[in-house]
């Protein structure tokens, strides 16, 4: 295959692979070989989504061969709406991708310090309390489609699209091999699965899946600001936020404006695909059957569908006018999948030259808006370890452990709301919410929240 790694492998732990490192750029992942000079460490990484594209630009950076085989075959034409960055996941990125595709980045972000602070509304449009300030959050919230468009610019040629990876294994030598579709194959160092929720790597290394549905079904849409009355545009000002109400009904409004609110204010260097002050939301239910049957829905039909399951929970127009003003062609059903927030329960397997990161470890739902992020950093933490280890195993296995624990930071902090909203469609949870959330709506109307 051209530009791919060769079939035939100069594995680090092979006969030949014994040498030590050499190079300073970072620490990495070039080797002298006793005999023959530097060689260089081939990286196969099956998925081009964030963690894998991320991880691609840091390899490539630091020295390594790498390809990275995606199956789509157009890395604008897959969805997504937007991806919340915090200070670390940024940090990381400076790391992997070169400073110019950086300063894109933020100059297409929208900076949370400019927004509001974030609210918790009742099912009637009522106020029960405010986040805290953001004035001093570094975070940043970016289009999936245009972050994962830049990093894409930061592989280059050693993304292969329309490559549909359908088995992974070692082949007679010990070294990994992954086959496509195609009947193709290619072998490599060190192969890492980023491919997502649904991970084919991870299974492989797991013996089975490595996650399971979190109970609930997300369906969501955007909606440009301009669209919504005057009223409806005064009460939600520049701020996210989650309306709750009983019976696992939950709409989480995510306010983002790269253009008003860019967290660099170069408009020259701006790539975003949201071109305004937006909200992107999602509506939460309980999967059941009746949920599930939303989700064969697209457009209008399903927009109208939403608007009438919560209409029926006793949501008010006011707060469902948002979703009445989504543009009907971005309206869609996702999913919420969630690994174990356990970390010994994460990559469940013994460190060798097969790996995965990402969601095919750890999946997390978008409920704290940290799954990119631990991505992100996945692959960082993944580079700099096989840059200052001269035994690829052992850097794995680091890189595998510290894996465990971020992943389960990141499920512990997305599980919480999960978990709540589910609380709300038992009979107590319902109760509860329905008797609390008018006695809330009081208390912050006396201390002067509107
Ligand atoms: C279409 C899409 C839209 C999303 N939208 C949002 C969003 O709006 N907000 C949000 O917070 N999160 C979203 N996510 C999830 C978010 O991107 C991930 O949770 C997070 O970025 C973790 O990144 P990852 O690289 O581990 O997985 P992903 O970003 O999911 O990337 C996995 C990649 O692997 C590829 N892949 C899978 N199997 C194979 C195979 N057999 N062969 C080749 N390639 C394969 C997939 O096509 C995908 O590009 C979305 C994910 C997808 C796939």
């Amino acid at each position: 295959m051209q530009g791919a790694p060769g079939c035939c492998c100069h594995g680090v732990h092979g006969a030949r692979g014994s040498g030590h490192p050499v190079s300073g750029m970072g620490g990495i992942v070039r080797r002298r070989l006793p005999d023959e000079g530097v060689e260089v460490m081939r990286v196969v990484v099956v998925g081009g989504g964030i963690g894998g594209l991320a991880l691609g630009s840091g390899l490539r950076r630091a020295g390594a061969e790498v390809s990275v085989f995606e199956r789509d075959t157009d890395v604008r034409a897959t969805g997504g709406y937007h991806i919340t960055l915090d200070g670390r996941a940024q940090e990381a990125l400076r790391g992997l991708v070169a400073p110019e595709i950086v300063e894109r980045m933020l100059a297409s972000g929208s900076a949370l310090r400019l927004r509001d602070p974030d609210a918790f509304w009742d099912r009637r449009g009522r106020v029960l309390g405010y986040g805290p300030e953001l004035r001093d959050d570094p975070s940043l919230d970016i289009d999936r489609i245009t972050l994962r468009a830049l990093l894409a610019e930061a592989v280059g040629a050693d993304l292969h699209l329309g490559k549909v990876v359908s088995g992974v294994g070692y082949d007679g030598d010990g070294a990994p091999v992954v086959s496509f579709e195609d009947g193709s194959s290619v072998t490599g160092d060190l192969v890492v699965g980023a491919d997502g929720a649904h991970s084919l790597v991870a299974r492989f290394l797991a013996g089975g899946p490595t996650n399971a549905p979190a109970g609930i079904v997300g369906f969501s849409g955007r909606t440009s600001v301009g669209n919504l009355s005057a009223g409806e545009r005064e009460r939600l000002g520049t701020r996210s936020g989650l309306v709750v109400g009983p019976r696992g009904a939950a709409l989480y409004l995510g306010f983002l404006d790269p253009v008003g609110n860019a967290v660099l204010d170069r408009p020259e260097l701006r790539a975003s695909v949201t071109t305004g002050p937006t909200f992107i939301w999602g509506a939460m239910f309980p999967d059941t059957s009746a949920t599930g049957a939303l989700r064969k829905l697209h457009g209008s039909a399903l927009r109208a569908a939403l608007v009438a399951r919560f209409g029926e929970l006793g949501w008010s127009s006011q707060v469902l006018e948002v979703l009445e003003a989504a543009d009907p062609a971005t309206v869609a059903a996702f999913r919420f999948n969630a690994a174990s927030s356990r970390a010994r329960d994460l990559a469940p397997w013994g460190a060798g030259r097969i790996t995965a990161l990402g969601d095919a470890v750890h999946a997390t739902p978008p409920t704290a808006g940290m799954g990119a992020g631990a991505a992100i950093r996945d692959a960082a933490d993944l580079v700099e370890r096989l840059g200052h280890s001269s035994a690829l195993v052992p850097a794995v296995a680091a890189f595998e452990a510290a894996m465990r624990e971020r992943g389960a930071e990141v499920l512990a902090a997305a599980m919480g709301p999960v978990r709540w909203i589910l609380f709300t469609d038992t009979v107590a949870g319902a109760a509860l919410t329905r008797a609390a959330t008018p006695v809330l709506a009081a208390a912050a109307r006396a201390r002067g929240l509107r």
